[in-house]
């Protein structure tokens, strides 16, 4: 029955288990462990012949409900959630593989994705090959006979370039690899990677799932076979299992989930809109506008735009510099997905441990600033940028 709600009810009361007493929240069930009433229980229990869960770090009734809830939205068949996104991506990639594998992945990643699989996975002697991911013959050129993964997040932090997602699971499937798709920045809203071919998504929920600047978290979705194969054990022993606590912030945030990133995607094409026609404004890059380059792979791969916008000023680092110091509403910040707006300067922050080199390559210059738009009303958002661009004297 619930596989024919539409997604907004989904979001509401989607995986939901109620206690004996019927409560209409979900509940937070802030235990380690669960008691059995008799022996030959906790035999069966153990044996899996019974359902029911054994140990928080397995599995725990809160967590099942944001688990289930997030599957319903991914359309997925199976999810753990985590203590973080770098929990998720991490648990993702390095449980289905060992030394002498090899890894494909595009340079545009979030930073400590980009360790993870640049130098964390060497050390134990799994390869890993960085491309520019936004063309396909990039991926083709990289593989290798002990290429088993594809890692890709789309659209890209900060710069909003895109990778066709169709395309490198094709690539994938032809020599027996997995596609893991890191889907924080266009949220399960705008794009299905399973549906385009991808075998494993990850996020960070910290973002727009908790979306209101609460706590971390993370969620890893794929088919119930890959999950039981890879994920199930390497979750249960390591450890990366998220508080029942945050997954009741994260289910609450869910339920507004669409309401918050509809009002945030107006406001940032209406803000990429204004800002691409100021002079102080070298270029806007925004995957809901005709001018994005990639605007063709975004038609096919996304629902909609982004709650984000990349732009460039003409008066390089000085000129971001005093736009965001002047801007009132939209506050500094390197976290994103917020109910309030916020903006970064990535070249000073969240990219400042690339090499000058590696910054280029991937189109962030000293003049380079994110917007993560907020819930706030467009057009006070709007005035923000008119009068900070004005009191910067740019
Ligand atoms: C924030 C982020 C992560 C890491 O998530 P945490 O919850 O901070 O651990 C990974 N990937 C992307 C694209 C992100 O934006």
């Amino acid at each position: 029955m619930t596989k024919n709600w539409r997604p907004a009810t989904q979001l509401v009361h989607g995986g939901t288990l109620r206690s004996q007493y019927g409560e209409t929240s979900e509940a937070i069930f802030l235990t380690q462990g669960f008691v059995y009433d008799t022996s030959e229980a906790a035999e069966a229990r153990f044996k899996g012949e019974t359902d029911g869960f054994i140990y928080a770090r397995y599995g725990s009734p809160t967590n099942d409900m944001f688990e289930k809830r997030m599957c319903m939205l991914e359309g997925a068949e199976d999810a753990r959630a985590t203590a973080s996104g770098m929990a998720a991506v991490t648990a993702a990639i390095l449980c289905q593989l060992k030394a002498g594998d090899h890894i494909v992945a595009a340079r545009a990643l979030f930073g400590s994705c980009r360790w993870v699989v640049e130098t964390l996975a060497p050390k134990y002697g799994i390869e890993c090959t960085l491309v520019d991911g936004r063309f396909l013959e990039n991926w083709e050129k990289a593989i290798t006979p002990k290429t088993k993964v594809f890692f890709l997040e789309s659209p890209t932090n900060p710069t909003l370039e895109v990778v066709d997602i169709a395309g490198v699971a094709k690539l994938a499937n032809q020599i027996g690899a997995k596609v893991v798709v890191d889907n924080v920045f266009a949220t399960p809203l705008y794009q299905k990677p399973l549906e385009l071919g991808a075998h494993i998504v990850v996020y960070s929920a910290t973002k727009h799932i908790d979306g209101q600047g609460r706590c971390l978290g993370g969620v890893v979705l794929s088919d119930k076979a890959w999950i039981d194969e890879n994920l199930h054990d390497y979750f249960r022993h390591t450890g990366p299992a998220m508080s029942p606590f945050n997954a009741w912030t994260l289910l609450k945030g869910i339920e507004t989930l669409p309401l918050r990133v509809k009002q945030q995607t107006e406001s940032a094409s209406k803000i990429a809109d204004f800002l691409a026609d100021q002079k102080q404004v070298a270029k806007v890059i925004y995957p809901g506008r005709k001018d994005h380059p990639q605007a063709d792979i975004i038609a096919r791969q996304m629902k909609a735009g982004s709650t984000l916008v990349c732009f460039e000023l003409k008066g390089g680092k000085d000129a971001a510099f005093k736009l965001q110091n002047a801007l009132e509403i939209v506050r500094i910040s390197n976290n994103l997905g917020d109910s309030k707006s916020l903006i970064t300067h990535p070249a000073t922050t969240t990219h400042k441990n690339l090499t000058d080199e590696a910054r280029a390559e991937l189109g962030i210059s000293p003049g380079t600033v994110r917007l993560s738009a907020g819930i706030e009303d467009t057009d006070d958002l709007i005035e923000d940028f008119a009068r900070a661009l004005s009191k910067a004297g740019m």
